[in-house]
């Protein structure tokens, strides 16, 4: 959010003065999860009116309960797109024609666009097409969180600003070595809390619970023989 003030250029919140009104600016946050909830918290602090997406259900209560308006295609597919886990599940090529078409429309009328959608294990779905970034006015902003990952935009170059038809794209790579002394406490800690649960405090050795359902999640080999399934060929 921060990425996209810096290079919209223009004032954010709305502005009643004796020379003139400034317009709010319109925000549209595709993605809300970790990252896509900040930017909307950031984004209606600096006075913007905001709009946001995603594909799972409970995201809709946390984006409303920011102050921001939630858009999605609300079908029988999108009450199923969250994992066990959390996560997003890739969608059907017929959902992702919904949503594009609900997308389009919407797009083409706000200042800045955040893209943060992602699916673990898989490429960044393609959410803005070029024509769409094409619609947005002269002077918008899109910024692409998920450049790392093939990114949500048609023209990102990720790593790189880039400017088609008057629109800047910002489609920075290693975002979290940008906050990197918070990035590397939080990588620590998760490390650590992994470790910890091998080993055996009392005795000071090392002693794996081939149970523990970290470790049955993460143990590639045992023995001799590949037992995760997603290497034997035994799960997905
Ligand atoms: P993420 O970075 O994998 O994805 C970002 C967001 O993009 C998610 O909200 C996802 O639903 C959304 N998304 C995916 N495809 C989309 C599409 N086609 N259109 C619109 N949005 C799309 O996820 P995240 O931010 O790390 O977390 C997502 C959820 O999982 C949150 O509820 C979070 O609290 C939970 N969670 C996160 C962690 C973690 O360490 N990051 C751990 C456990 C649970």
């Amino acid at each position: 959010m921060i990425d996209a003030a810096e290079a919209y250029g223009k004032a954010l919140p709305m502005m009643m003065t004796a020379a003139g009104t400034v317009p709010a600016a319109r925000i549209f946050v595709m993605g809300a999860g970790v990252a896509g909830l900040q930017a909307i918290a950031t984004a209606r602090r600096n006075g913007a009116v905001v709009t946001a997406t995603d594909v799972r259900p409970a995201a809709k209560e946390q984006v409303e309960s920011l102050g921001a308006k939630f858009i999605a295609v609300e079908d029988e597919e999108f009450k199923q797109a969250e994992t066990s886990g959390g996560y997003a599940k890739e969608m059907s090529k017929e959902y992702q024609a919904k949503q594009a078409e609900l997308v389009a429309s919407h797009i083409a009328k706000q200042d800045i666009v955040i893209t943060t959608a992602l699916i673990p294990g898989r490429p960044a779905p393609k959410l803005i097409s070029k024509a769409m970034v094409e619609s947005m006015k002269d002077g918008s902003v899109i910024v692409d969180l998920a450049a790392e990952r093939g990114g949500n935009c048609e023209v990102t170059k990720p790593g790189d600003a880039a400017t088609h038809k008057g629109v800047t794209i910002l489609g920075y790579l290693n975002v979290p070595g940008r906050v990197a002394a918070s990035a590397s406490n939080l990588y620590a800690r998760n490390l650590y809390a992994f470790v910890e649960t091998m080993i055996d405090k009392e005795n000071k050795s090392v002693a794996v619970n081939w149970d523990d359902e970290l470790i049955k999640a993460t143990v590639l080999t045992r023995d001799g023989a590949v037992v995760h399934p997603s290497f034997s060929g035994k799960g997905e």
